[in-house]
C-alpha cells in the first residue's frame, strides 16, 4: 500500500449528503434515501432502490427488478454493464457485483482518478447473475454486512445439497418443508441451485412469485413453481419445498402447510444461536453477500489506495484493514445492512 493517496489534494469525489451518497462533479446521488435530481442505483433491494427521484440509472439487466421496485412510471434509464457515459464532469459505468440480478458497482472517473462504489456484492458463484468483476481503483467504497471473521461461506453446491437432502428426509414421512429467505435474491438463486438437483416443482409465497417471473424473463433457469394460494383448498402440502419471506413465519399463512419443517436461508445462520432464538427447526448458511475472506480479498484485488466502508459492519473492518497499513475509514451513512440476507 502506498503511503498516501495520490489525489489527497482534491475534495473527495463522493461524499455523503443528507439525501445519500453524492459525487459533486457529477451532480448525481447513489442509492439516495431521500428523492433527489438524479439517482444512480447499485440494485433493486429496498435500501438501495428507493421511490420519488426525477431520473434513475442503472445496470441493463436489472431493469425489470427496478421498474418492479420503483413503480412502472420511474424515469429509468439502463446502461449495459461495462459501457461508458459521461455525466457533467465524470464517466460513469456499471460493472457486475454478484449480488442479485443486475446487480452493479459504479465506477466513477474524474481526472484521472477513479472511485468504485460496490454496492452490495458477493464472490461465490451464482446461476442467476453475472459473476462480480474486479474493478482497479483509487478508492473503494465497500459494503461490509458480514464484515466479521466469523462470517465464512460453505461452498453454495453443498448448501443446495443439503436443503435437497432436507426437503427428502420431511418428504419421506409425509412432512411439508418451509424454507424462508429473502424474496429477491436469495429465493431465485435456491430456485436455481434446486433445478441442477431435481426437476420437482416447489411451492412459492405471493411476495416471490412477481421477482420469480422477473428472473425467468431474464433467462434464469430455476424449478418449476406454483403459487400457493393458487393451490385448491384442502389440497395436501405433505412432501412439498414451499419457500416463503420471512415475514410469513407464524403467520396464519402457515396452518395450510400442516405437519412441517421450517427452515432458514440466510447468511446469519452461521451465527447458531440466531437459528435458535428465531425458533427455526434447520439453518442453511446462504448469504449474498462477501464474507469475511472475500471481503479481505477484494480490498485487495482491486489495488485501492484509500477503501471507505459503510453497510454493516464497518468500524471492525476499517479497524482490521488499517491494522493490515490499509488507508482505510468507515463511511458513515444511514444504510443498515440487510437484515433478511
Ligand atoms: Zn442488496
Ligand atoms: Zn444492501
Amino acid at each position: 500500500m502506498s503511503a498516501s493517496y495520490p489525489f489527497q489534494d482534491r475534495p473527495p469525489l463522493i461524499t455523503v449528503t443528507p439525501q445519500g451518497l453524492y459525487c459533486a462533479p457529477g451532480d448525481f446521488h447513489i442509492d439516495p434515501w431521500h428523492p433527489v435530481e438524479r439517482a444512480l442505483i447499485t440494485h433493486a433491494h429496498g435500501d438501495h432502490a428507493r421511490g420519488g427521484s426525477r431520473r434513475y440509472l442503472g445496470a441493463r439487466t436489472g431493469e425489470g427488478l427496478l421498474h418492479r421496485r420503483l413503480g412502472a412510471d420511474s424515469a429509468i434509464d439502463t446502461l449495459p454493464y461495462g459501457e461508458r457515459l459521461r455525466i457533467n464532469d465524470v464517466t460513469v459505468s456499471f460493472h457486475p457485483a454478484g449480488h442479485v440480478l443486475g446487480s452493479a458497482q459504479i465506477r466513477i472517473e474524474h481526472q484521472g482518478e477513479v472511485w468504485v462504489v460496490s454496492g452490495d456484492y458477493k464472490r461465490a458463484p451464482d446461476p442467476t447473475c453475472e459473476p462480480f468483476e474486479v474493478v482497479r481503483c483509487n478508492t473503494f467504497i465497500t459494503e461490509a454486512t458480514f464484515g466479521l471473521p466469523i462470517y465464512r461461506w460453505d461452498d453454495t453446491r453443498l448448501v443446495a445439497e443439503d436443503i435437497l437432502r432436507w426437503w427428502d428426509a420431511n418428504r419421506a414421512v409425509g412432512r411439508s418443508a418451509v424454507l424462508f429467505c429473502y424474496a429477491l435474491g436469495k429465493a431465485q438463486r435456491i430456485l436455481a441451485e434446486l433445478a441442477r438437483l431435481t426437476d420437482r416443482p416447489a411451492y412459492v409465497h405471493g411476495a416471490l412469485n412477481s421477482l420469480v417471473a422477473v428472473y425467468r424473463e431474464a433467462g434464469v433457469k430455476m424449478l418449476p413453481t406454483q403459487l400457493v394460494s393458487e393451490v385448491e383448498k384442502g389440497t395436501s402440502f405433505a412432501g412439498a419445498l414451499v419457500l416463503a419471506p420471512p415475514s410469513a413465519g407464524g403467520s396464519t399463512w402457515m396452518r395450510r402447510f400442516g405437519e412441517h419443517e421450517t427452515g432458514f436461508a440466510s447468511g446469519w445462520m452461521r451465527v447458531r444461536g440466531n437459528r435458535r432464538r428465531r425458533g427455526f427447526d434447520r439453518g442453511f448458511v446462504l448469504s449474498d453477500h462477501a464474507d469475511w475472506p472475500d471481503l479481505l480479498r477484494t480490498v485487495a484485488d482491486t489495488r485501492a489506495e484509500r477503501v471507505l466502508v459503510t453497510h454493516g459492519y464497518t468500524d471492525p473492518l476499517a479497524h482490521y484493514l488499517r491494522d493490515k497499513g490499509v488507508d482505510a475509514a468507515p463511511l458513515a451513512t444511514p444504510f443498515e445492512g440487510e437484515a433478511e440476507d
